[in-house]
């Protein structure tokens, strides 16, 4: 690592004389510097958008997915210098592990997801496509596209590592160059990810740079195509996203500021139940993981008043047995916060909280184990216990971003007499409410119908909502860790924003806009195919044709058959299927149908008995069936006949065994029976061949 450290601008790295010093938060010994040149931010944002955008737009989604996997394998080979790195932010390697290889992990996730639900190409179909005129004439549907801008990724102190990476993971997937700027206490390992995600190769130029520092003019410098992203303090999200440049020209903007999460203690677990146990040690976690440094710990941990004192008692225990100090000492379970400054920021706001509350334990730093730790940013895990919170606000509103939770005991009716509700959850969901809107909830049941009418309360103010109990725990991925295919990212005082959640990330970086008119032009536009678009016979059975070759819109129209009594017979004993509106005369007659129907299983496969090729060929295999409807009955004595048209390819670049290549075809399916009507609607889903 560079003692000065280097912003990553226009394909140059830049720095070399020392400004800021930023010590490490272990020995407080210097680890590296800021750099003091100026940034032309200028020249950042030239380049992103006329070397970057045009390098990742002659990939597609399923090229750039390819690099994300090919990416998160590189880091995760060359972990070990992001470990040795990440020890001077206070981590443990059980923290560094959230923040590298969750890191990894997240850009892996998307990979997945921009193979699997990705197209070829860069423009994703939203569909479905809807007709608009009585005889399918006109037609509209959604797509959705690159955004054509920059994608300025703001981040906190705190995941130096996964905060850029799970940003930049589906933005990159997106096609959005992007520019990252972590927060300056610990840029020193971010920049170590940096130098290793260029040095990869796997990154097309300009499609990440990265500023130490400030963001001098950056904002004033973007357009509405830009996009900003942003995790950090509720002040500053309120700041930055008022700036009048990104009102001015609507830049999105979306936030992940600080929230208090909660953890709620349903009455139904008393300290003879497992939950009990599983509260107490999620708690005790969350406290203590990244130092209590994580945007989604308890803050407010809520239980039952009449177990107020065994869970106090409880994670007394628990707290006592933590080992604060330096990471790289055996025994160590919890280090430092991340910086000195935090260390100050940390004791004054239990100061603050102090007044309102008492004290359970912590709370006068820490003694840390480990040779030279006096000067290292260490901090004791601390509890307290507030007795009404439901009149002192500044449990629900002051963060202390550190391994400091609050306790607070709420009345189930049971303890007064009173009637609380019917569960006696009441009082306690008034108390989550009053953190005005938060990452992620943990409610602790054993009881079903109790989650049930809590969770659609909780879930207004939550963004994430985590039921916990003796089920759920063996594998539970706990109440702090947001996933890479779940939204991460609450209402209101948690910013309002939304990270995450699979493919709706990635659509954050893409504009969606309608399309309107005749099928044909929605086929030729959205390069799938849209029913009411002349079909196109080229003499050959698709199913004879190679993944290449093949057309959208090529179709097939296949002879006919009429249904018999024999059908429903043998399709019965075939599949011991005896349902009476397929067997009985009587009942059917008296049903809505008014007579016996065929399986509508039969009617699939009579179906594929009309389009198939039989003969071996380039189709390999069929996978699956997508958006199936059975729309009509089909009645004894109906004749069916089937339409197959290639719908949607997909080339994923895949390769079988023995290096065939292969891509996936979607195949539309309409059945319909002698008066045209359609009875069966669906996509059939296939693997082709290449030819080459
Ligand atoms: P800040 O809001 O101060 O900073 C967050 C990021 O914004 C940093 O990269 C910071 O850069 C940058 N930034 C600050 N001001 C500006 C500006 N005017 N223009 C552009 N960028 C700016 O939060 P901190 O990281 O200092 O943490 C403070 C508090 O935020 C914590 O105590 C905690 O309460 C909360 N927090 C919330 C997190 C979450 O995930 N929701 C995570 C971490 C912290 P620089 O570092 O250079 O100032």
């Amino acid at each position: 690592m560079s003692t000065t450290l280097q912003s990553h601008i226009a394909g140059r790295w830049l720095g070399s004389e020392p400004a800021a010093a930023l010590r490490s938060a272990v020995n407080g010994h210097t680890v590296a510097h800021t750099h003091a040149e100026a940034i032309d931010f200028g020249e950042a944002l030239h380049h992103a958008r006329t070397v970057g955008l045009p390098n990742l737009l002659k990939l597609d989604f399923q090229q750039r997915a390819e690099r994300l996997k090919a990416l998160a394998r590189y880091l995760n080979e060359h972990k070990e210098q992001l470990y040795a790195v990440s020890a001077h932010t206070g981590a443990t390697r059980a923290d560094g592990w959230i923040d590298i290889e969750g890191g990894s992990g997240t850009l892996s996730a998307y990979a997945g997801v921009g193979a699997n639900e990705l197209p070829s190409g860069n423009l994703v179909h939203e569909g479905p496509a809807l007709s608009l005129g009585k005889t399918n004439q006109f037609a509209g549907t959604h797509i959705l596209v690159p955004r054509g801008g920059v994608a300025v990724h703001i981040n906190a102190f705190n995941f130096p590592v996964w905060g850029l990476l799970e940003k930049f993971a589906p933005s990159f997937l997106a096609g959005m160059p992007c520019i990252g700027k972590p927060a300056t206490a610990t840029s020193y390992l971010t920049e170590a990810a940096v130098r290793l995600m260029l040095q990869s190769g796997l990154l097309p130029e300009g499609a990440l740079q990265l500023v130490i520092g400030g963001t001098g003019d950056l904002l004033d410098r973007l357009n509405g195509q830009d996009v900003v992203t942003f995790t950090g303090s509720a002040d500053t999200a309120a700041r930055l996203r008022v700036h009048p440049n990104i009102v001015r020209h609507s830049v999105p903007f979306n936030a992940e500021a600080d929230s208090l999460n909660c953890a709620i203690l349903a009455p139904d677990c008393t300290p003879d139940t497992p939950e009990f146990d599983l509260f107490v040690k999620e708690v005790a976690r969350e406290m203590t993981v990244k130092a209590g440094q994580k945007c989604t710990a308890i803050r407010r941990a809520i239980v039952p008043r009449n177990l107020l004192d065994a869970v106090a008692q409880a994670l007394r225990d628990r707290l006592a047995k933590v080992v604060v100090g330096d990471p790289a000492v055996q025994g160590v379970t919890m280090g430092a916060l991340a910086s000195h400054a935090q260390l100050a920021d940390v004791a004054q706001r239990v100061a603050e909280l102090r007044h309102g509350c008492d004290l359970v334990c912590g709370g006068e730093g820490a003694v840390p184990l480990g040779a030279g730790t006096a000067q290292g940013a260490f901090f004791a895990p601390t509890l307290l216990v507030c007795h009404d919170p439901l009149h002192n606000h500044a449990v629900h509103e002051i963060e202390a971003f550190g391994p400091v939770s609050i306790l607070m005991p709420y009345d189930t009716g049971s303890d007064t007499g009173s009637h609380a509700g019917a569960d006696g959850l009441d009082q306690a969901l008034a108390l989550a409410a009053m953190g005005q809107g938060s990452l992620v909830a943990t409610l602790v049941t054993r009881d079903p119908r109790l989650a049930a009418r809590a969770i659609p309360q909780l879930a207004m103010l939550h963004g994430r909502l985590h039921i916990l109990d003796a089920q759920s725990a063996a594998e539970s991925t706990g109440h702090g860790s947001p996933l890479p295919l779940l939204k991460h990212g609450g209402p209101g005082r948690a910013g309002g924003g939304e990270e995450l959640g699979g493919l709706r990330a990635v659509q954050h970086y893409l504009q969606r806009a309608a399309v309107q008119g005749s099928p044909a032009m929605l086929t030729a536009v959205t390069g799938e195919f849209v029913r009411g678009t002349p079909p196109i016979d080229t003499g050959a059975h698709p199913f004879r044709r190679h993944f290449e070759e093949l057309q959208i819109g090529e179709s097939l129209l296949t002879h006919r058959r009429t249904v018999g009594e024999a059908d429903l017979v043998n399709f019965g004993g075939i599949s011991g299927d005896y349902f009476y509106m397929h067997f009985d005369d009587e009942a059917a007659k008296a049903s809505p149908f008014g007579a016996r129907i065929a399986h509508g299983y039969f009617v699939l496969s009579a179906a594929a008995g009309l389009f198939v090729s039989p003969a071996p060929g380039p189709v390999l295999a069929n996978y699956g069936l997508d958006t199936l409807r059975f729309v009509k009955p089909v009645l004894i004595g109906d004749t069916i006949q089937a339409r197959l048209t290639c719908k949607r390819k997909i080339d994923k670049n895949k390769r079988d065994a023995k290096g065939q290549g292969q891509g996936v075809v979607a195949w539309d399916v309409e059945v319909r029976n002698q008066r045209a009507e359609l009875v069966a609607s669906y996509d059939i889903l296939t693997l082709v061949a290449k030819r080459g």
